[in-house]
């Protein structure tokens, strides 16, 4: 196949091109580096089967020759408020990659008869009133809150992305992606696992915001992949959530992180930094994914963590 990553330089998108490319496929990445960086392709810079278009794919967009599928991962996705590359500061450039960016990539996926995938994510659900969160829920987000430039795009683009299928026909995926973490995950983003990590190594103390009693499930990034390849190739058109179900409270996560690496600096609440609409809990239940595609996470908790280390630790200047 060729095929054509959106954000191919940040982290899903590096990780799904490496695997793309593996599995002897060609691979078209783009990727406009607001937030995604171009060190995490670096290696591919020889590949003779990865091309890459620094190109924002909010504006018209132009492949050369034929692609067999499309995976749109290009947007902003991290929504600490504290930092310039979270959502919260790149609301247009967020709006944009999720509606622009969707309906450019369906466009061409509709000429070329490609196969379409939409990087979805848990936010779609909002502050969940269900729990866990099926595919069926249909979400509790505030349209004029702040998370909902993310969360309205992703909505939107679920939305384009049925209408596309319904009405042209075109072969489409829906993954919603709950939190994922691994290496090449950006050091700088000011989401939990980059923020507690880095502090972990550091020997400082980790930032709970709020009490830390909210919850969160986190996966590791080739487990991920490996349900995402395992969507792609299936017939299913409707939106299936991929995700590590092992729910814990965020200070549960802190107090793991802390033990693994061997911090002993502790942990300090932030009581104020928590944002706006922050989800109080959130667990994928990952029924479908089981039925549909034989597939559930393997790798725990602290094997991942463990797995993250040295990019953390190369990525500090720590050896
Ligand atoms: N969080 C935290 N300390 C940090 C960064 C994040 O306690 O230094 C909290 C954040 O308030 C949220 C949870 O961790 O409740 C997960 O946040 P993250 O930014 O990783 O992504 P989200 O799951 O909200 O998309």
């Amino acid at each position: 196949m060729r095929v054509l990553i959106t954000g191919a330089a940040g982290f899903l998108g590096s990780h799904l091109s490496d695997r793309m490319l593996a599995e002897g496929h060609e691979v078209i990445g783009m990727d406009n580096f607001i937030t995604g960086s171009p060190e995490n392709i670096a290696h591919l810079a020889t590949n003779e089967k990865f091309f890459f278009y620094k190109r924002d794919v909010s504006n018209y967009i132009f492949v050369p020759g034929k692609v067999d599928a499309i995976l749109h991962f290009a947007s902003p996705a991290s929504p600490n408020p504290l930092s310039p590359s979270g959502y919260f500061n790149l609301p247009i450039q967020t709006m944009k990659a999720g509606a622009l960016g969707t309906h450019n990539c369906l466009g061409i996926a509709r000429v070329q008869k490609s196969r379409f995938m939409l990087a979805s994510t848990s936010e779609i659900y909002g502050d969940p009133l269900v729990h866990p969160q099926v595919e069926t829920y249909p979400g509790n987000v505030d349209p004029v809150g702040t998370r909902a430039v993310y969360d309205e795009a992703k909505r939107f683009a679920e939305a384009l992305t049925m209408a596309y299928h319904r009405t042209h026909d075109v072969d489409t995926r829906i993954v919603r992606i709950f939190n994922t973490y691994g290496p090449r995950m950006d050091l700088e983003d000011g989401r939990a696992l980059p923020n507690f990590l880095k502090q972990a190594l550091l020997g400082q103390s980790l930032t709970v915001y709020g009490d830390g009693s909210q919850t969160r499930s986190f996966c590791y990034v080739d487990d991920l992949i490996e349900g995402i390849l395992l969507l792609l190739n299936s017939n299913e058109t409707m939106p299936v959530n991929l995700g590590n179900p092992e729910e814990m409270t965020i200070l549960q996560f802190a107090e793991s992180i802390n033990k693994i690496v061997g911090n002993k600096a502790g942990i300090v609440f932030v009581k104020e930094a928590r944002s706006e609409r922050d989800p109080q809990r959130r667990q994928p239940d990952i029924s479908r994914a089981k039925k549909l595609l034989n597939w559930m996470p393997s790798i725990g908790l602290e094997e991942g963590i463990r797995k993250t280390i040295p990019y953390f630790k190369h990525r500090l200047g720590l050896g």
